[in-house]
């Protein structure tokens, strides 16, 4: 084994994961081997002669768990972007142990004792403002993870964590096994009227793939709502598709759900916190659950009235084809139909005009130049982890090296649904490491040679995650802990709504918006009319998104020893006891396959999108009414908030900005929310 990859750091530039060089086989003997590394290094902190100092206790701690850190973030790639049976078999092994670890180091008595001296002391030990706010965080870490509790509580913990650690591995690999089982069968092609002939020709090449020689397969994408229920005109088959989406999961993941909830209550109970909700937003920009209520309650009502009206428009279509009631397998369709009727835009006849490669170069990448200067260049010689999976590298405005970005745009079966940025190499100067940053879509891949044309959604998804790409790669801090995203996940999702903005300025869009065949520009009455229809669905994906948002925080603030019971029942009971029942809305995500909460990152914290939302719509304007241009507003927004990380507190770097406090009126005004 002594040629595992995993056992030296990376020889290639900025330390990209030697992929080529990479197999299964590596993941088990390195996680074993980190975990036992990082573990040595920290008992020779704790049992360190010395007394205390910042060096040989806080700072040893971050450079401490090298291997384990290389090995984590290229096995957590591979499951999210390229998973395997034997990958997912090993992540449900090794899931709870890495709980076990985590908990082995914050629950070390003698290590905590030495932090604690540390901050004590702190205001007298000399330090500059990131090493103060190391030493702050690091304490805080240690402390919500139950560094304070007696032996009998910690012991109940390590229970705990390492049980979450195995549903959440459980949950996700549920979500992706029913997802691909659950896809739609269907016979005829007359099934599929509606769609193009490229959707038609894609299904078909579907069914051949996965052994329905002759059939058509339309595979579940991640939300609720599947993209087809737009355009299928066969109301049946619209039924079955969004049953099954609807469907997913449900039998496995309602009782591990209810279990994972109760589970997470009683830890948020022994660790001082009434509720769960209570627990994560403590260390949260929102503080309280009482500030993230205070939002969604302000904005429940005026989105079910906006969703109301545009029902009635939408069920007034329906019953012109003899339609009595509309249902939710009929809103995306008649919300086309009306959309045509009411703006003249037929959404599938822009798609044209977004063709990947233009929309990425000549869209994201200009727009990155325009604003910060950046250029990019591609870099064919760096494999990464699959064919599809490309290499840039980025360069500043003087041509000086910055990262590496990683474009991985699209669709196959052993990648998880969604979109999403990780970091493969985080940038750190104490550990002299550059970025290497990752964004994966889920565009469906043409046939080879065909281009791959985006829908406008596509295209926002694209600038979106290249809005984490940017804060990952800008980062410029000395400790790990603060690198780029890692802020409070309230604020994460702000950095990558802001860049969302650059894909309407005329300046960007007239760039890449163009005919892949006679490369024209998206005629300006086409614009004009896209801009016209801009708040139209607002009221759909408000709700739709609350619901989500809800539905997470009705599970997180069931307090300790609450019955919980039946997983669908609750969930039923949530969503009418926020007001957000709406029939033919289903939210953007059901428990039973709501992997942000249940097996990422977001638990009692969906809220996040449209608490960021607050601050992202306010720095668009911010943006647009400054006085500078667009370069000196991009080298502000960067040099204050994007190259920070966590290493300042983030409402500072948001003031540092705007130069005053966020409002919440944009927001309003962007959702058609400020209504009487
Ligand atoms: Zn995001």
């Amino acid at each position: 084994m002594s040629d595992n990859p995993f056992f030296s750091p990376s020889t290639l530039a900025y330390e990209l994961p030697p992929f080529a060089g990479i197999r299964e086989e590596h993941y088990r003997p390195a996680f074993e081997r980190g975990m036992a590394e990082q573990l040595a290094e920290a008992a020779a902190i704790a049992a360190d002669p010395e007394p205390p100092t910042f060096a040989n206790t806080v700072v040893a701690l971050e450079r401490s768990g090298a291997l384990l850190r290389r090995v984590k973030v290229v096995f957590e790639n591979q499951d999210a972007s390229d998973t395997t049976p034997g990958v997912q078999e090993l992540d449900a092994e090794i899931s709870p142990l890495l709980a076990a670890h985590d908990d082995a180091i914050d629950l070390d008595p003698a290590l905590f004792a030495r932090v604690d001296a540390l901050h004590r002391d702190r205001a007298g030990l000399g330090l500059d403002a990131e090493s103060l706010r190391l030493l702050e965080r690091r304490h805080t870490a240690f402390v919500r993870a139950g560094a304070r509790l007696d032996e009998a509580q910690q012991q109940r913990l390590r229970e705990i964590n390492a049980q979450l650690a195995a549903d959440s591995a459980a949950f996700r690999k549920n979500v992706h096994t029913d997802t691909l089982a659950r896809a739609l069968v269907l016979d005829s092609a007359e099934e599929l009227d509606g769609l193009s002939a490229d959707a038609v020709a894609a299904a078909g090449a579907n069914a051949e793939a996965l052994g329905h020689p002759g059939r058509y397969v339309l595979s579940l994408k991640n939300f609720s709502n599947q993209s087809e229920l737009a355009r299928l005109t066969d109301r049946s088959v619209r039924e079955r598709l969004l049953a099954a989406s609807l469907g997913r999961a449900r039998d496995t993941n309602g009782p591990l759900a209810a279990r994972m909830a109760a589970l997470r209550a009683e830890r948020a109970a022994l660790l001082g916190h009434d509720t769960h909700a209570a627990y994560v937003v403590a260390d949260e920009t929102a503080g309280t659950p009482a500030a993230v209520d205070g939002l969604l309650a302000r904005l429940v009502g005026p989105a079910v009235a906006n969703a109301e009206r545009e029902a009635a428009e939408l069920a007034a279509a329906a019953a012109a084809d003899g339609i009595a009631e509309l249902a939710a397998h009929d809103w995306a369709f008649y919300a086309e139909k009306v959309r045509a009727a009411k703006y003249d835009l037929d959404t599938a006849a822009l798609r044209p005009y977004f063709e990947l490669e233009r929309v990425l170069h000549d869209g994201v990448f200009h727009a990155a130049g325009l604003v910060y200067g950046l250029t990019f260049t591609e870099r064919p010689d760096l494999v990464a982890y699959h064919p599809d999976a490309r290499v840039f590298e980025v360069f500043e405005a003087d041509g000086s090296p910055l990262g590496l970005f990683v474009g991985d745009f699209f669709a196959r079966e052993s990648k998880r649904g969604g979109a999403w940025m990780n970091e493969l190499v985080s940038q750190s100067r104490l550990l002299d490491k550059r970025p290497v940053v990752v964004n994966n879509l889920n565009i469906a891949k043409p046939a080879a040679g065909e281009p791959a044309l985006l829908t406008w959604d596509e295209v926002r998804t694209l600038f979106h995650e290249f809005g984490h790409a940017l804060h990952g790669l800008f980062s410029d801090v000395t400790y790990p802990r603060f690198a780029g995203t890692e802020v409070p996940r309230d604020f994460v999702e702000f950095p990558s709504q802001v860049n969302e903005m650059w894909m309407v300025r005329p300046e960007v869009l007239a760039n890449y918006a163009r005919h892949h065949l006679t490369g024209e520009p998206l005629p300006a009455e086409l614009v004009e009319r896209m801009a016209a229809a801009e708040n139209f669905g607002q009221g759909f994906r408000t709700v739709e998104y609350l619901a989500a948002a809800l539905l997470d925080w009705a599970w997180h603030t069931v307090p300790a020893g609450q019955e919980i019971g039946d997983a669908e029942e609750f969930e039923a009971a949530a969503l009418a006891g926020a007001g957000l029942a709406v029939a033919a809305i289903p939210p953007r995500y059901r428990t039973a396959y709501f992997n942000h909460v249940f097996s990422g990152g977001y638990s009692a914290g969906y809220y996040a999108y449209i608490w960021s939302e607050v601050l992202d719509a306010d720095t668009v304007e911010w943006f647009g009414g400054n006085g500078l241009d667009v370069r000196a507003s991009g080298e502000r927004f960067r040099a204050e908030l994007l190259s920070r990380g966590g290493s300042r507190e983030a409402m500072e770097c948001v003031r540092a900005v705007l130069g005053r406090e966020p409002e919440v009126g944009p927001l309003l005004a962007r959702r058609g929310l400020n209504r009487p």
